[in-house]
């Protein structure tokens, strides 16, 4: 499997002209990249001034989506508006969304739901904070975010999500942060699967990639692809640098 790069700009940068020079130098860079995979979230609102050149491993995806097709939701965005747009991931489960617009898991499964009816891969990050780390309580918080966030979702489906673990204390603007060990990221990824496995069967979750998230960047992607062995990264202070960008992406198609 091709390691999936994925960058999360959060509500990065401020201005369209910037957001199309980040996104043309990073395309640029990965002209000659074959063996990643690398998905750009930007805000929404850049959307459909990014342009995509064919036969690129770079494709587009957003940070949010709402659950509902169409109709009355004023503010809102649909999976259908964003598969019209091209777009192909959609990050869902962050814990900033969750912590700041009391996002739950039953507002998560949803969108999963919507996500996989619109046939658009979901990227569902889950994920403990330090105080729950502290208190033991990281395989119980994991757990309870799968079950209520791929609730209704088939065998089949699940080989569509792609799911994160980003550990909320190693986010790089969490304060006090610390780096998530490799070896600690690898055996999350464990449990992970090891939770999908006992809900769907062991070859149902084989194709299902686990990524990790939290302060990756060009000194660290090494220890998380390689050590880890973690299917990809999601990046998202890192991500907002071509440059630093495009090392990552480098070192981790090894
Ligand atoms: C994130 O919050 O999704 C993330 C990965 O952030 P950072 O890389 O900046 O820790």
């Amino acid at each position: 499997m091709k390691p999936l790069i994925i960058a999360n700009w959060k509500c990065n940068p401020t201005t369209l002209k910037a957001a199309k020079g980040l996104f043309n130098s990073i395309q640029k860079g990965l002209r000659d990249v074959k063996k990643a995979k690398v998905v750009i979230c930007p805000p929404f609102i850049y959307l459909s001034n990014l342009k995509i050149s064919k036969s690129q491993n770079l494709v587009l995806g957003v940070q949010n989506v709402f659950w509902e097709q169409k109709g009355a939701f004023t503010g809102e965005i649909s999976p259908q508006m964003l598969k019209d747009l091209g777009c192909q991931y959609v990050i869902v489960g962050h814990s900033e969304r969750r912590k700041h617009l009391n996002e739950t898991d039953e507002m998560i499964n949803k969108k999963i739901k919507a996500l996989v009816k619109a046939k658009l891969q979901p990227i569902f990050c889950v994920g403990e904070s330090e105080e729950e780390r502290k208190k033991g309580q990281t395989i119980q918080i994991l757990k309870s975010q799968i079950e209520k966030g791929l609730k209704e979702i088939s065998r089949k489906e699940i080989k569509n999500i792609v799911l994160t673990y980003e550990p909320i204390w190693a986010i790089s603007t969490s304060t006090n942060r610390k780096d998530c060990p490799p070896e600690e990221a690898q055996m999350m990824s464990l449990l992970l699967r090891k939770i999908l496995a006992k809900k769907y069967g062991r070859g149902g979750v084989n194709r299902t990639p686990i990524l990790y998230g939290g302060n990756v960047n060009s000194k660290n992607i090494r220890l998380y692809i390689d050590e880890a062995q973690m299917d990809g990264v999601l990046v998202g202070g890192a991500s907002l640098g071509s440059k630093e960008f495009l090392k990552i992406v480098k070192i981790a198609r090894g």
